[in-house]
């Protein structure tokens, strides 16, 4: 049988695995310490647990679910991580230094079942959901890449995270633990195309992550040709949740629009996304589209996005304009698909 990951274990799960061998409380801290403040995963190496508890933990566990097998690095700092699972399939993670911050975008799936026309991703199919393991493992692997400390993670790499509910919040869970990683959850966000299902369940457990949105078109119909899945989840019924979620949680929804050339950019469009993010307390953030090799879509010009982003700035709505980064490793949004042919070697 596989070996789990010592790193898929919440505190508490952790120190009913350490009772359980025989040992006390003080050892899974101490565990717990190694993995996530000296980036140790190997049970071997972790000197100050007593020798039987070492050997217990060596048998059990894996020492790590994943491991890097190459990355690039863009012209603007930006690095692209390709991770091996333990099964051989592929997902990417991206590293984006900012002068105070650095930020890793992570993968949930290696893979996806959503098949939206923009994303590479969703071009490449579904393989399987990653385990929290997985997820926090990109963390504690990236960080030991870089030789600096992660500040703040997004769920906005492979996959839907809502389609793998369960292990990502488990995961984000782990990342935001105070004793550990202690990513701070407002420094941790999750982003969902819409997913209805997911996002009631998100309510109803009150997580209290910071949410965003992939929205991309204000209309159905033309939604529903980009994103397939928007018919099962329409406009409507997502903003009923999302007012509801807004309400609750009293936060504001961030909405992600990546602007693509006549196809979601005309004053039509802007005037109806207007309309609907008027309804309850959100952001806009409009992002420069990259293309994707054999892809239908084409970036909008500097102008004419300044002109889109204008026609929200001038009545003071929240928005803000980025171009996403590492665009010339194939980083940027909608561009990951862990495509190991176009990778070299670190
Ligand atoms: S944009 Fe997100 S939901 Fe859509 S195919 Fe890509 S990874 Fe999946």
């Amino acid at each position: 049988m596989r070996k789990r990951s010592l790193l898929g274990y919440r505190f508490d799960e952790l120190c009913g695995i350490v009772e359980k061998a025989g040992g006390k409380k003080y050892s899974a801290k101490q565990i717990w310490s190694w993995l996530y403040k000296k980036l140790v995963t190997d049970p071997d190496s972790m000197s100050d647990l007593p020798v039987i508890l070492r050997n217990y933990l060596s048998s059990e566990f894996c020492i790590l679910p994943l491991k890097i097998e190459s990355s690039l690095k863009s012209s603007d700092g930006t690095e692209k991580l390709l991770v091996r699972l333990y099964d051989d399939n592929f997902v990417e993670c991206v590293i984006i230094p900012e002068k105070d911050r650095v930020t890793l975008c992570i993968s949930s799936q290696a893979g996806c079942r959503f098949n939206c026309a923009f994303c590479a991703t969703g071009k490449s199919g579904f393989k399987r959901d990653l385990e929290a393991s997985e997820i926090v493992g990109q963390v504690t692997a990236a960080s030991e890449f870089y030789g600096r400390r992660i500040t703040n993670v997004v769920y906005m790499g492979m996959g839907e995270p809502f389609d793998n509910y369960e292990e990502v919040i488990k995961s984000a869970d782990i990342i935001s633990d105070d004793s550990g990683l202690a990513i701070g959850k407002r420094k941790i966000t999750i982003s969902t195309f819409g997913h209805i299902d997911g996002l009631k369940r998100y309510i109803e457990e009150d997580v209290r992550y910071k949410l965003a949105v992939s929205l991309h078109n204000p209309f159905d119909d033309e939604r529903n040709r980009l994103m397939p899945a928007g018919k099962k989840y329409p406009l409507k019924n997502l903003f009923l949740v999302l007012k509801e979620y807004a309400l609750k949680s009293n936060r504001k929804v961030v909405f992600e629009y990546i602007l693509m050339k006549g196809v979601n950019d005309s004053e039509k469009h802007a005037e109806e996304l207007k309309m609907l993010l008027s309804t309850l307390p959100s952001k806009l953030n409009l992002i420069k589209y990259h293309g994707v090799i054999g892809g239908d879509f084409t970036p909008l010009s500097d102008v004419l996005s300044l002109k889109f982003y204008r026609y929200f700035s001038k009545t003071d709505f929240p928005v803000v304009f980025r171009s996403s980064r590492g665009e010339d490793i194939a980083a940027a949004c909608g561009q990951l698909s862990a495509d190991k042919r176009t990778e070299v070697p670190s």
